[in-house]
């Protein structure tokens, strides 16, 4: 199970092809193109061989990771936004521990998905599909969903978790599932929306025909 973590992170950037190596690639056509944590499947092309995948070591252990949920582990690392800005501010935290967090990126990145592919391509049943969609995933978090209202606090309540995260002292860590097992990382669509159009040309374009 995954919970928001502070993890180093090997490139400094939060980007949809991080080049993988020979090796690497051939452990992601092993692993399917498929994200550990949310299932999603990466579709290689020329221009993106990773697919917006990567690997992170967690607890010792190589994970190959769609790039949002890489970031779940990784919060303390910018996201390149549209415009080639670093977003430090990528994504809020809330306390959810029913709904699993590779469940949550899932649905939050077909909303994100599918509500960029609807405003360039004008649908009027895709738009009411995506509206119901919103909908549910929002009741759904409400009412599972104890500290909603901090979600509104503009202030980067991101940040100072990632910090708790990284200096908590080795007896924490081990006792991490315990103290951080119930947190969820939920990432920012705006801060998203490159890395989601570069999804968009790749791995929903076959889904989208
Ligand atoms: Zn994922």
């Amino acid at each position: 199970m995954y919970h928001p973590r502070a993890l180093p992170s090997r490139i400094d950037c939060g980007v949809f092809n991080n080049t993988p190596s020979k090796v690497e690639f051939k452990a992601m056509k092993k692993l399917n193109f498929t994200c550990d944590c949310c299932r999603f499947k990466g579709t290689p092309t020329k221009q993106y061989p990773s697919s917006g995948l990567e690997f992170v070591s967690i607890k010792g252990q190589l994970k190959l990771l769609c790039i949002m949920c890489a970031q779940s582990q990784m919060l303390m690392r910018p996201v390149l936004s549209e415009g080639g800005v670093k977003e430090f501010n990528h994504g809020r935290l809330i306390y959810c521990p029913e709904i699993p967090q590779g469940k949550i990126i899932c649905v939050v990145r077909d909303i994100f998905a599918l509500g960029q592919y609807q405003k360039a391509n004008p649908n009027r049943p895709l738009r009411r599909y995506v509206e119901e969609l919103r909908e549910s995933f929002v009741e759904s978090l409400l009412s599972r969903c104890t500290n909603l209202p901090s979600l509104k606090i503009s202030n980067n309540d991101l940040v100072g978790y990632a910090s708790l995260y990284k200096y908590a002292s080795p007896e924490l860590i081990k006792n991490e599932k315990a103290v951080f097992g119930g947190i969820r990382y939920l990432p920012d669509e705006i801060v998203y929306g490159q890395l989601i159009k570069q999804w968009l040309q790749t791995s929903y374009t076959p889904l989208l025909k």
